[in-house]
């Protein structure tokens, strides 16, 4: 969870790898917006603010849009296949595996983006699906998993039928709802507390 403490012996420890490799790895994990590190007080577990995770979700669109607008113009069959199996695997995990359902719902943007060529492309995306999953940790509603699949598959349908533009729409869509879902859609809340956050669980 988010402010976990990530201690570096523990970790070493159960990786069997050293304290220099621990640092490494904390290092990058900070560069990357996923750990907090504080001089005397080791590494945690990064806890994005309200604006941070909206500029995240900000970033993510205008990424994941031009992932679409590539994979429209060039997605072959291969393709298409590896997408709907990986959105059966979804399905599957669905019911049977909550944790690994979330795994695979980033996995699908991540795929999205390999799939799109374009490597540094991909390398972003892969960043802000992973701060995403944070920020879903965190501020999320309990029980409610971050991707709905029928969005997934919807975005799959439009890239079938070779329309870009509503495949655009339906990733749009899609991370639109997976920010609203995460409450994150009120940009006026600025000063958020828990009666504002029940307001809505009972409306
Ligand atoms: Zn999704």
């Amino acid at each position: 969870m988010p402010g976990d403490k990530l201690t570096e012996d523990v970790i070493g420890d159960r990786f069997g790898v050293s304290r220099t490799i621990v640092r490494t790895v904390l290092a990058r994990l900070y560069a990357e917006g996923l750990v907090d590190m504080q001089p005397n007080k080791g590494a945690t577990i990064a806890q994005p603010s309200l604006s941070e995770a909206q500029d995240v979700f900000e970033t993510r669109m205008c990424l994941e849009r031009q992932v679409i607008a590539r994979l429209a113009e060039k997605v072959t069959e291969d393709d298409m296949e590896s997408l709907q199996r990986h959105v059966e695997l979804e399905t599957k995990a669905n019911i049977h595996d909550g944790s690994a359902a979330i795994r695979l719902a980033g996995e699908f943007h991540i795929l999205l983006a390999s799939l799109s060529g374009n490597k540094v492309l991909a390398r972003y995306v892969d960043e802000v699906v992973s701060r995403s999953s944070l920020i879903l940790a965190l501020y999320s509603r309990p029980h409610s998993s971050d991707c709905s699949i029928n969005e997934h598959q919807q975005i799959i349908d439009a890239l079938r039928q070779g329309d870009g533009q509503a495949a655009i729409d339906a990733m749009d869509h899609h991370l639109k709802a997976v920010a609203d879902r995460a409450l994150l859609s009120s940009t006026s809340d600025k000063h958020r507390d828990i009666r504002s956050i029940l307001d809505r669980y009972a409306s």
